[in-house]
């Protein structure tokens, strides 16, 4: 049917004849004046009598100014973020595309392969800016002020209940001014290193409950008692970290409440941060001896085959999953391997359900059958792990090269790797010892140093055997010897196909096409989510999914390696070195018995010592005390060694972290743990829980108004 436009504006009247019918406010010549018969008009909206309201949606976007910022929160993506500006208010926040034109110190520079990034929170970071909830002045606990006013009278149960220590929370928050606020929180931790110093600190200590070694722990000194916490420091080393230079200062207190030297004096406690949020892959330094591996995110687009262990990728990097898009988009394999079918399952070549806490299994499971198969690379396995190495049956130590070999003197040389860039020292060569290899060449034991890696052990003539038994005079007796890999073929023996499949539900086909996948595909990486390092088995599991990239020489290339991607540390540091001094340890711990003010004095020349002990929270969120049992048959136990053990905790200072909020049990330290603490301090942009059951908090600028 063809209509003619005289029609079709013809039956438009008409239908507008039902509508003015159906509602008499309307006339159809208001809305249809520009279609009538003879109005001769081809664009309504071109004769429209006025445009003035469009303004005011282009106008939404009008600034006046524009500033890039980075966005600094603990995903430590560290993003860089235009700021729009209009009459004096950041309106909006948009992408800064200029990644490829800005350089480090050294002239380094990015690619426009960077840009866009931030995500959502970025883009919406003004409104936190400007949120009614953020904190503009400091604000005391109102009885907390009291107590102070009263004195600081040492706190009795009375007078935690009078002055509303235990019932934080539901007390009134004074507005107080920065000097005042100053003052107070000086003259309480003066107090506190009073009341806890010396014999009768510690008796009071004791009275109060606290396990006998913490309280031997203070080493008499009240300023042990203080905790500080610069949350997540290196995100801003000056500002966050400041809390411990305050905590190293603490001895100067110490030496003024006890009559101390500086030789003496104890400063406080500081609280870790990687560890306390549970970033550290437990089972990796087990297998390389460094904290963490991590590489920064842009060489996931080098990988050929990803593997997300317990990872999401898809939904948790935010600003950086577009490196694991473009690796997809590169025709990268995906394998996705978690109990429950959600985002990143939905990406992957194949998914594979199994049940929580068996990812060891697993990768045991995939690493027999790489071995049994043939599916390894011989020549990076005797180069560069320690598969080859031997160990005594007898005591299940690897056998050293001076047990075997009479007047052994090693060949480590001063200016090899070992020594002279990892920081091997000589007492650590002494202790650890070199180890031996059966020479395939030779068919006898040689010893190796810890440079004899790679080309270094080609260089040295010596071709290790993989596989084999041997029996070795050691001290006189005969002691058999076994290589690392002959023993994993024992262990591994107990991960068969049918068992693996049987303790994680993996199914069957799935686990041998993976095994077949890291055997095939280069370069591999496999990711594991930072969640199941807090969890069962997470040491053997990070050790064990290590083991079918040492198979296969998936180390140490781009788009290789096993990472936990607790954290991307693109936030810059300034570290120490011999040409720079001690880097931002003499910002934290400064000597504050000798501290340098010239403003223009060289890093070089500032004296760095620490007058802290660290602590771990997790301790503070135990109760606030170590692991003791009373078992049945020994009676009670104290399994925290003296490398760790807390002290009680009696003055708390933390800031940039919601440090109540992560802790567990809320109830248990709100209403039991915390009533203990007489002086807490929180240092925050917004009014968080952690600030509502504080004594004093006090108002920080954010990452945007730096
Ligand atoms: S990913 Fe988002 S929250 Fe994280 S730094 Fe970038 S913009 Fe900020």
């Amino acid at each position: 049917m063809s209509l003619s436009r005289r029609d079709f504006l013809s039956a438009c009247a008409t239908g507008a004849s039902f509508a003015t019918l159906a509602s008499p406010s309307f006339d159809r010549k208001d809305w249809l004046w520009a279609f009538l018969p003879g109005a001769g008009i081809e664009n309504p909206l071109a004769h429209y009598p006025t445009r003035d309201w469009e303004r005011i949606h282009r106008d939404q976007y009008r600034y006046d100014s524009v500033f890039p910022w980075v966005c600094s929160p603990n995903d430590t993506h560290a993003c860089r973020v235009l700021a729009y500006v209009r009459n004096g208010v950041i309106v909006r926040m948009g992408s800064d595309y200029r990644y490829q034109d800005y350089a480090d110190l050294y002239g380094n520079k990015a690619t426009a392969k960077w840009n866009p990034r931030q995500c959502a929170k970025g883009f919406t970071f003004h409104r936190v800016v400007y949120a009614p909830y953020r904190l503009k002045h400091p604000v005391m606990r109102k009885g907390w002020k009291e107590w102070a006013d009263a004195g600081f009278p040492y706190l009795t149960d009375d007078l935690r209940s009078k002055y509303k220590f235990d019932a934080r929370g539901q007390d009134v928050q004074v507005r107080v001014g920065w000097d005042e606020a100053f003052r107070y929180i000086a003259r309480g931790y003066e107090a506190l290193a009073r009341h806890y110093s010396g014999d009768e600190g510690k008796k009071r200590l004791t009275a109060e409950g606290y396990e006998p070694e913490m309280v031997e722990a203070t080493e008499g000194a009240g300023t042990r008692c203080f905790k500080f916490r610069g949350g997540m420091g290196l995100l801003g080393v000056l500002g966050k970290y400041g809390a411990y230079r305050l905590g190293n200062s603490m001895a100067l207190l110490d030496a003024k409440v006890r009559g101390v030297d500086e030789k003496e004096a104890k400063g406080a406690r500081n609280w870790s941060n990687y560890t306390w949020h549970g970033d550290q892959a437990p089972g990796q330094p087990f297998v390389h001896g460094l904290q963490t591996s991590e590489c920064d995110f842009n060489d996931l687009r080098f990988s050929k085959l990803i593997v997300m262990d317990g990872k999401n990728l898809v939904e948790n990097k935010m600003t950086d999953s577009h490196w694991f898009i473009e690796c997809m988009e590169r025709g990268a394999k995906i394998v996705v391997i978690t109990p429950e079918y959600g985002a990143p399952a939905s990406k992957a070549d194949y998914f594979i359900p199994l049940r929580p806490s068996t990812d060891a299994a697993l990768f045991l499971g995939i690493t027999r059958l790489m071995m049994e198969r043939g599916w390894y690379d011989a020549d990076f396995v005797k180069r560069f792990t320690d598969f080859p190495l031997l160990v005594r049956t007898d005591t299940l130590e690897r056998l050293r090269a001076h047990e075997l070999f009479p007047g052994y003197r090693s060949d480590l040389a001063p200016d090899g790797p070992s020594k002279r860039w990892q920081g091997f020292t000589d007492e650590e060569h002494e202790k650890l010892g070199d180890f031996v290899v059966w020479d395939a060449k030779t068919n006898a034991p040689r010893a190796i140093t810890r440079d004899d890696v790679g080309e270094r052990l080609v260089a040295k003539g010596i071709d290790p055997t993989l596989e084999g038994k041997f029996e070795l005079e050691i001290g006189g007796k005969k002691v058999e010897v076994q290589t690392l890999w002959s023993l994993y073929q024992t262990h591994l023996a107990d991960y068969d196909l049918d068992t693996v499949h049987e303790i994680t539900h993996a199914p069957k086909d799935l686990v041998e096409r993976l095994a077949q996948d890291l055997a095939t595909i280069e370069p591999v990486a496999i990711h594991q989510g930072e969640g199941i390092n807090h969890w069962f088995h997470a040491t053997e599991m990070n050790r064990a999914a290590y083991l079918p990239l040492l198979l296969t020489g998936n180390i140490g290339k781009p788009g290789a390696g096993c990472h936990t991607w607790a954290g991307n540390y693109k936030a810059a540091l300034f570290q120490g070195s011999p040409w720079t001094g001690p880097g931002f340890k003499g910002w934290v711990a400064e000597d504050p018995f000798h501290l340098d003010l010239d403003p223009h004095a060289h890093g070089k020349d500032v004296h760095a010592h620490a007058f802290t002990k660290d602590e771990e929270p997790a301790y503070w969120n135990h109760g606030d005390r170590p692991l003791v049992v009373d078992t049945p048959k020994f009676g009670r136990l104290c399994l925290t060694g003296q490398t760790h053990m807390p002290t009680p905790t009696k003055a708390l200072f933390f800031n940039n972290v919601n440090l109540f909020n992560n802790a567990k049990h809320a109830y248990e330290m709100l209403k039991n743990v915390n009533p203990r603490i007489a002086m807490i301090v929180g240092v925050e942009i917004q009014m968080t829980s952690s600030i509502e059951y504080a004594d004093v908090g006090l108002p920080a600028n954010s990452w945007v108004e730096l």
